[in-house]
């Protein structure tokens, strides 16, 4: 199994010379699985270059999983260009939207409405199949099995588990640490989630500093998700969700200062688009 990071922003994309080395782009990861099965975890803007990089690859099927509709996860599938194509296949799964009761094709196709696109549903020319998930399902996808639990953000917000052939990783989508108000074995639930994965890709947006004045805001920090990722045994972690008003220098620099903090932590590195990763 092997992934790719196509976008990394959180938030809102931030494209300009500050942020070139670790990419505008918002969340998108490209999986493939021994099998050589597409996943592709949540829609970001990055998933308009994955989307332009497949063309020469068609028909195929895309095996696309939302952690969360929040807009920088959603708002690149208007623009995936093989969605628009007869032959391919868009398997769509994700949460609905509680506080309506809409599902997960509703709430992605309402930013395809006229107001908002220019194209409309009936344009969509693939094979499209939506799926709204519901927390312990699990999915199997080729050889790869696909589980997921929901962690802390304003929105239903599912972290994905990718099983295949004994590696694993763990993708959160945004995710805020239970504080005071949770039950302990909450926390621990994740961690259990987390165990031993070979690659934790985690919402680290802010530092242990910013932290306080964006308390509930539904994202971690650099700390937390190195402590996580020592107590739960994984192998390397991936710190993602990129604050969008930070440069590079700032990034690699707050980054650097929170590893020094947790020298015992396992690996990890600030994800960059681009990057690809073998397990
Ligand atoms: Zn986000
Ligand atoms: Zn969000």
């Amino acid at each position: 199994m092997h992934f790719t990071f196509w976008g990394v922003r959180g938030s809102i994309a931030a494209p300009g010379r500050h942020t070139v080395r670790h990419g505008g782009n918002t969340t998108c990861i490209e999986v493939r699985t021994d099998d050589d099965e597409l996943i592709v975890l949540d829609a970001g803007t990055g998933i308009f270059p994955l989307g332009q990089s497949l063309l020469s690859q068609m028909p195929f099927t895309t095996h696309l999983f939302i952690s969360h509709t929040h807009w920088d996860h959603i708002q690149g599938l208007p623009f995936f260009a093989p969605a628009f194509v007869a032959g391919n296949t868009l398997r769509i799964h994700g949460p609905g939207d509680p506080s309506t009761g809409r599902d997960i094709r509703e709430v992605l196709m309402r930013q395809m409405e006229f107001a908002y696109f220019p194209v409309g549903e009936p344009e969509l020319e693939a094979d499209m199949a939506y799926h709204t998930l519901h927390e312990g399902q699990c999915i199997d996808v080729g050889q790869a099995r696909v589980t997921n639990l929901l962690l802390g953000h304003p929105v239903p917000n599912f972290g994905y588990r990718i099983d295949c052939n004994g590696k694993s990783l763990v993708f959160t989508g945004d995710h805020e640490w239970p504080n005071g108000d949770d039950p302990p074995e909450r926390r621990q639930a994740i961690i259990e989630f987390f165990r031993g994965a070979d690659a934790l890709i985690i919402d680290s947006t802010y530092t242990r500093e910013e932290y306080p004045a964006k308390r509930g805001w539904g994202h971690g920090t650099f700390d937390d998700s190195l402590i996580a990722a020592e107590e739960a045994g994984v192998g390397c972690v991936y710190l993602t969700h990129h604050e969008p008003t930070r440069s590079d220098d700032e990034l690699e620099r707050v980054c650097a200062l929170a590893q020094a903090r947790h020298p015992t932590a396992p690996p990890s590195l600030l994800t960059q688009e681009g990057m690809t990763v073998e397990l």
